[in-house]
């Protein structure tokens, strides 16, 4: 399979090679910081992890200082959203108070990228990521693996759907 940007072979089972998946990636994160204003300029966020201090110095062009205190960047991923989404769905608990969509104490710098593309691009920028997972929530991430077998949009469209319902 070649990359739908340029002419080289794909990453794994990606749509793209791999610098265009590293583009891909930043683009969407920086992206949904810009649209939604995750970040103010110059605010100081309290960083935890490597991946979000890469990004917050690296990645995206806001100017900000990480220090020991303001608001937290959470190494919260699409998957993390479609997890508490479907877990406030099916236990009937309040969404409103579920902390999904955008929240305005923390910052969800990964929210438009899934834990595989996340662990894949800290591979490749050898940056350190774990999430602990419980054997329900891997459970609902392998159910959703096998939809995109199918539906390659699966997760996507679930994240469509839970922001239009987010708002309301
Ligand atoms: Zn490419």
């Amino acid at each position: 399979m070649k990359c739908i940007k340029c002419k080289a072979n794909v990453l794994g089972d990606f749509d793209f090679c791999r610098s265009h998946f590293v583009e891909n990636v930043e683009r969407r994160v920086k992206k949904d910081i810009r649209q939604n204003n995750l970040i103010e300029k110059d605010e100081t966020i309290l960083v935890k992890d490597p991946l979000s201090r890469h990004f917050i110095e690296k990645v995206i062009n806001v100017p900000v200082k990480i220090g020991k205190k303001g608001r937290e960047a959470m190494l919260w991923t699409m998957d993390d959203e479609i997890l508490v989404f479907l877990d406030a769905l099916f236990g009937r608990k309040s969404l409103r108070a579920s902390g999904i969509g955008v929240i305005k104490d923390r910052i969800k710098l990964f929210r438009t990228v899934t834990d595989r593309e996340l662990e894949t691009y800290s591979k490749i920028k050898g940056l350190k990521f774990s999430k602990k997972r419980s054997e329900k929530e891997m459970r609902i991430l392998r159910e959703l693996d096998l939809l995109e077998k199918d539906h390659k949009e699966t997760r996507f469209s679930l994240i469509k759907s839970i922001e239009e319902i987010s708002v309301l």
